[in-house]
């Protein structure tokens, strides 16, 4: 199978099959990012139970790379403390600023990426390049407000 045929079959597969979805609780922020040149939205809660991601949960709708984006992201961030996730999220940016060396990064980062390689083909198309940055854009949004929360509740607490 051609390598472009086999990323678009992951990038479907979680499309029909997304991980994670749907809003859970108990989580420490939500946040709603829309990608207003494709009409994707994506509502994101993130957990935390001390520097590690336990939860993230969303909502979303839109086309199938803003959707499989946010499936793959569950998959890759849940469990990581949260500096492993921003290296994480900071190669898929990387990835997606690669325009036409997509292949080649993906490849050399694929233990990071996992199935995020999938996103390399679309690294070449700056409108698309979009649709599959809104879920992280909105992870990154949703962490930093939940660490900002933890650290007003660290700030009661040594008051207390
Ligand atoms: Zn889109």
């Amino acid at each position: 199978m051609q390598l472009e045929s086999m990323y678009q079959e992951i990038i479907l597969d979680h499309y029909r099959n997304p991980h994670h979805k749907g809003l859970r609780e108990p989580f420490a922020s939500q946040v709603h990012h829309v990608n207003p040149t494709c009409g994707d939205e994506v509502t994101m809660r993130v957990d935390l139970d001390g520097d590690v991601i336990s939860d993230i949960s969303y909502e979303s709708q839109g086309c199938s790379i803003s959707q499989a984006s946010a499936s793959v992201l569950t998959d890759l961030l849940i469990g990581k403390n949260v500096e492993q996730a921003r290296a994480v999220q900071e190669t898929f940016l990387q990835l997606m600023q690669s325009r036409g060396e997509g292949h080649e990064f993906a490849e050399e980062h694929e233990e990071v990426l996992e199935d995020a390689v999938a996103f390399a083909g679309v690294a070449q198309y700056p409108a698309r390049v979009k649709c599959a940055l809104l879920s992280w854009m909105a992870w990154k949004d949703a962490t930093a407000q939940a660490l900002a929360v933890q650290d007003e509740t660290d700030k009661d607490r040594v008051k207390a």
